[in-house]
This record gives C-alpha cells, structure tokens and sequence, in this order.
C-alpha cells in the first residue's frame, strides 16, 4: 500500500467506570498511544441516562441491558476519539475480546479485567466496531464535533 492509499480512521472509546475507578485511565491510553494511534479529543464525563440508551441501543430489551446501563452510571468514564490507519479494528484487538476471562494476555481486557461474578459486564474499555459505529458513537460523546 503506498502512504496516498492510507486512509485515517476515527474510534470511539470509552474508558469504562470500572477502569476508571481503578486507575488504569494511564495504563490503557499509554497502550493506545504506544500502537502509535493519536489521541484527538478526550473528557472525563458522568455518563447521562440519554447518552447511555443512545450508546447501548442495540442492546436494549436484552437481560444484560439494564445493569450495563446501571454500571456505566456509576461513576464517571472517559471518553476519547483516537486515529489512525485502521484504529477501529486496531482499537478492538488492543482491547482483547468482550469476555475478560477469555480474552488474551496481552490485551487490555486480558492483562487488566477479570470475571466479577456480574455477568462480563466488567471489561474496562469500550471500542467502536465499525466506521458507522464510531460515526454514531462520536456523536453521542462529542455533539459538537
Ligand atoms: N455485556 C454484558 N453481558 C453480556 C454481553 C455484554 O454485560 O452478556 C456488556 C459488556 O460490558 C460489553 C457491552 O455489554 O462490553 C457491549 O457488548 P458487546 O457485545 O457490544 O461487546 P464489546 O463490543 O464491548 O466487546
């Protein structure tokens, strides 16, 4: 592929309240930084109950919808856009797979997360899965962008 070829994505993610909380905020951008992907904008929010159903709706009616939305009401989150050439799928393999005890040593949610007993709900990090996800999503967390 020649540098003409290169096309910069966009992600969405979000540092869950539990890494938050547990003050992995450091760890988890330094790895996103250390991939050589850029940080373009990042807050430190309280999610509110009209950002979270628009994040999560795909999810809703599902039987782990409303305790996800109650855990991400917690305590604040973090909300970034990163970039670069394929962060979106860059992104999601830094983050390792949903369920924390499956997910590989080496990723964020397999170095970090573990099964608390609560479902996998628990996984430090959110990370956009498609280019019209991060569209979406940075909508949401980023209205004015
Ligand atoms: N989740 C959960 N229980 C489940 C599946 C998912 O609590 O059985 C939570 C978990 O925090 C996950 C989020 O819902 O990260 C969104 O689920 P998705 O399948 O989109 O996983 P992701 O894309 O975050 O890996």
């Amino acid at each position: 592929m020649t540098k003409e070829n290169l096309v910069t994505e966009r992600t969405l993610v979000l540092v869950k309240p539990d890494g938050v909380q547990r003050g992995l905020i450091g760890q988890i951008i330094a790895r996103i930084e250390a991939k050589g992907y850029s940080i373009e904008k990042l807050e430190l929010v309280h999610a509110t109950a009209e950002q979270l159903a628009a994040h999560y709706e795909e999810h809703e009616g599902k039987p782990f919808y409303q305790p996800l939305v109650d855990f991400m009401s917690e305590g604040p989150l973090v909300a970034l856009v990163a970039s670069g050439h394929g962060v979106i799928p860059g992104f999601r393999s830094l983050a390792g797979t949903t369920d924390p005890t499956t997910a590989a040593p080496g990723t964020i949610r397999g170095d970090f997360a573990r099964d608390w007993g609560v479902s996998v709900q628990k996984n430090l990090v959110h990370g956009s899965d498609s280019e019209e996800s991060a569209a979406r999503e940075i909508a949401i967390w980023f209205p004015e962008d």
